[in-house]
């Protein structure tokens, strides 16, 4: 399985020369299986340039959706594959109590906010609510479950062979907990995370910042790291970050988290266009 970062900004794209090394876009994430099927994690802006390395040899293709904001769904009125005639393409995302996953796209993917309506797109479209629980998407286990953030909001655990990436991108899992990391039984997204191969987790904040946005949804970056050592996973690659925060700044957080003591785990810096390669 090899993964690779398309969008690892968070809530709002943030393009310019400051930014160019982390890179500006949304959240989207591109996982390949062994046989070459296609699982991509999420819609946002990093989706358009995803699109543009695709070809025709796809035959079907799977996007997972955690949740319904902007920056999670943006780039998908403007992915290249979705107006591909023949294509079958599945989009899997939250329904809300009230409403499925198709009429909440389409509060979008409709005027006036977008010249195409959902139903008119030329590809094979199918639409569903995420269940809770494990499905199978070709040679993928894949493990979908809600977690802490406003609204419904899934994160993903995918397996192939033995190698699992677990995808958190907005999670504030400290949120109401007196002492934080705490029993994992009542931790959120702890199963989803717990012994992955590769863990994008939500690091959106410094400490000094989160406590001005307590409930937004987000993780500091020390909840992000005690989060992934309490979990045990191999590696954690931090993602969403602010778009506040430019390459300098980032530079500065990751270079603090890495003198960190004794992180039990290997800490990569979620950058647009690094791929991570688990197991053959
Ligand atoms: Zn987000
Ligand atoms: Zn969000």
């Amino acid at each position: 399985m090899r993964v690779t970062l398309w969008g690892t900004r968070g809530s709002l794209p943030a393009a310019g020369p400051e930014t160019v090394r982390y890179g500006g876009n949304t959240a989207c994430v591109e996982v390949r299986g062994a046989d070459g099927s296609l699982i991509v994690l999420d819609g946002g802006t990093g989706i358009r340039r995803l699109g543009a390395t695709l070809g025709a040899e796809l035959s079907r293709l799977d996007i997972l959706l955690t949740h319904l904001h902007m920056d999670h769904i943006q780039g998908l009125g403007f992915f290249r594959l979705l107006y591909q005639p023949d294509l079958e393409v599945h989009i899997w995302g939250p329904s809300s109590i009230t409403f499925g996953l198709g009429a909440r796209l389409a509060r979008y993917l409709s005027p006036p906010l977008f010249p195409v309506r959902i139903r008119d797109l030329p590809s094979r479209l199918t639409l569903h609510d995420v269940p809770r629980g494990s499905f199978m998407i070709g040679g993928f286990k894949v493990i979908a479950d809600l977690v802490c953030h406003p609204g419904p909001t899934f994160g993903y655990r995918i397996t192939e062979d033995g190698m699992s990436v677990a995808y958190l991108p907005d999670h504030e899992p400290a949120l109401g907990v007196r002492q934080f990391p705490g029993d994992p039984d009542w931790t959120s997204g702890f199963d989803l995370a717990s012994g992955a191969s590769l863990l994008i987790h939500d690091a959106q904040y410094h400490a000094t910042e989160y406590a001005d946005h307590v409930g937004w949804g987000h993780s500091s970056i020390p909840h992000a790291l005690d989060f992934a050592a309490a979990a045990g996973v191999e590696r954690l690659v931090t993602f969403h970050h602010d778009p506040a925060h430019d390459d300098s700044v980032l530079d500065q957080l990751f270079d603090e988290a890495m003198g960190t003591s004794d992180l039990p785990f290997e800490l990569v810096p979620g950058m647009e266009g690094a791929s991570f390669q688990l197991g053959g």
